[in-house]
């Protein structure tokens, strides 16, 4: 069990916009967290145009957030390369697998959000390091990953019962996709992350829709939040969508799989200029 989230400062909201150099929309109509990989920069590539330019378009009333696997650098290089097919700097970012916090435009980290995560973080990777080493079928993952470690895995080599001793130390290992292992500070995931930050934003619940298609997404639709999971969702997700209370399961993939997901959860109205 998580402990109660402490009390958030008075006009959280205003703190937080503080520390960002882009203006969030007043009242949003719309929250939209989106992973990445397999999510957002997923879909034929017409439909990838259509919803970035719709994205784009409705800035003043979706307020629009990344939440990922990759660290900052590895957004800012997104985000330069996929600028020709239209996609622009979301309003905040949740990075490093809810590790990090930062504001979407200028990749800034948020310190008064990230510093419970910090908090929990510190000390542990000296802790687990040498255990994490001595386990066969882990390879460090070349990330400046921060508050957290991230391995490849040999699906072949590793044994996971190897990392309930890891667990034990106080810290979450994550496995997806069969490829990647994100040791994070306990009780810390895309979902945690994104229920804090949502508290700051002081938005209502109904009006966050979240969108994902990986095994590390299944914290964020476990929040109780809208979600709506992509057609091209990885199989270990798609056999735990039967426990989860308010996820969509799209037919289609990827940007198309969101736009179907927004339809069912009846913002049908916020589409209508594009789709
Ligand atoms: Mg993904």
């Amino acid at each position: 069990m998580l402990p109660k989230p402490p009390p958030l400062p008075a006009s959280s909201r205003l703190q937080l916009e503080k520390s960002l150099r882009t203006q969030l929309p007043s009242a949003p109509e719309l929250v939209l967290v989106t992973d990445l990989d397999g999510t957002l920069l997923e879909g034929n590539p017409r439909w990838r145009r259509r919803f970035y330019r719709w994205l784009a378009t409705r800035q003043d009333t979706v307020l629009h957030v990344f939440n990922t696997g990759r660290d900052l650098a590895s957004i800012a290089r997104v985000l330069e390369q996929e600028a020709p097919m239209g996609l622009g700097a979301p309003h905040l970012v949740i990075g490093d697998v809810g590790c990090t916090v930062a504001c979407g435009v200028s990749l800034a980290p948020i310190p008064h959000v990230i510093e419970p995560i910090e908090r929990r973080w510190q000390g542990q990777a000296e802790r687990v390091l040498p255990l994490l080493k001595a386990i066969p079928g882990l390879s460090a993952q070349p990330v400046s990953a921060v508050r957290r470690l991230a391995y490849l895995i040999d699906p072949e080599i590793l044994d996971t019962t190897h990392l309930e001793a890891v667990e034990a130390m106080g810290v979450d290992c994550l496995v997806s996709g069969d490829k990647y292992l994100d040791v994070l500070p306990a009780g810390v995931n895309k979902g945690t992350t994104l229920m804090d930050l949502i508290r700051w934003l002081e938005v209502p619940s109904e009006t966050v829709v979240t969108a994902g298609d990986s095994l590390n997404d299944l914290a964020m639709f476990r929040t109780g939040f809208q979600g709506v999971m992509v057609g091209n969702a990885e199989p270990a997700l798609v056999e735990a969508f039967p426990t989860l209370q308010r996820t969509y399961r799209a037919r289609a993939h990827g940007c198309e799989g969101i736009v179907e997901g927004l339809r069912h959860f009846g913002f049908a109205s916020l589409l209508a200029s594009h789709f």
